[in-house]
């Protein structure tokens, strides 16, 4: 299960661990918190009602792509989470961790990700929360049944965006070799048709360092030290 902010979050960043899983035959569920309604491009969009509609159907597409078999877009406003309910918004990612039972959850770290999006950020912080929670009977006891998944981990990232304020990214402990699957990665990218100018910006430094996804293991079932792994289902 992978929980993201905005359309296109599921591609440039975790693209290629969804499309690594589905290549194995791993169910996977992508639930995005908002339509990405404030987004800087803006196709040819006339509202932020309409950009929310087109950038809908372009992360549909997208998941199509990824090999991704469940996705879910809720109804956030872009740029506004932190202003969320953090137990409300929590509590309805409890509930769909609860129905799913994912294995693994993969979501932003608390750096915001290459952009540093306080979106990204708080996606990360209800996502931490809600992956405790969902197993514990006593969090929202009316809410499906308790569900504890193995592993969570936090995106990080080994370089940063030209042009941008760097994140502090968390260290990371996963290296996801993406090469084989970079090609989808990029084609599911391309589905954001909205966002081409974006996907024109980056180009060059996703060429230079696409090949690797990172991650850092930040919450599993049984102590154990740091360790370094390249496969999030390594021994599950
Ligand atoms: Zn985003």
């Amino acid at each position: 299960m992978c929980v993201v902010a905005h359309p296109d979050d599921e591609c440039f960043a975790f693209g290629g661990a969804l499309a690594l899983a589905a290549a194995r035959g791993v169910e996977s569920y992508v639930v995005c918190l908002t339509e990405g309604q404030a987004a800087t491009y803006r196709g040819n969009a006339e509202s932020g009602a309409a950009l929310g509609a087109m950038r809908r159907a372009e992360f549909a597409a997208s998941c199509d792509v990824l090999g991704v078999r469940h996705h879910e877009l809720l109804d956030y406003q872009d740029g506004r989470l932190e202003f969320a309910n953090f137990p409300q918004a929590a509590s309805r990612l409890v509930e769909r961790i609860r129905r799913f039972r994912p294995d693994v959850v993969i979501t932003f770290g608390a750096d915001g990700g290459l952009n540093t999006h306080a979106d990204h950020m708080m996606v990360s912080m209800l996502t931490t929360a809600a992956y405790h929670w969902a197993g514990r009977p006593k969090r929202y006891p009316d809410l499906a049944t308790p569900h504890q998944a193995r592993r969570l981990f936090h995106l990080s990232t080994a370089y940063f965006l030209p042009e941008r304020q760097s994140p502090q990214p968390m260290p990371w402990s996963v290296t996801l070799d993406i090469r084989g699957v970079q090609a989808t990665k990029n084609e599911a990218f391309r589905q954001h048709v909205s966002q081409a100018p974006l996907m024109e910006k980056t180009q060059s430094t996703f060429e230079q360092y696409g090949g690797y996804e990172h991650y850092a293991l930040v919450a599993t079932a049984a102590p154990q030290p740091v360790c370094l792994m390249t496969d999030l289902f390594e021994d599950l």
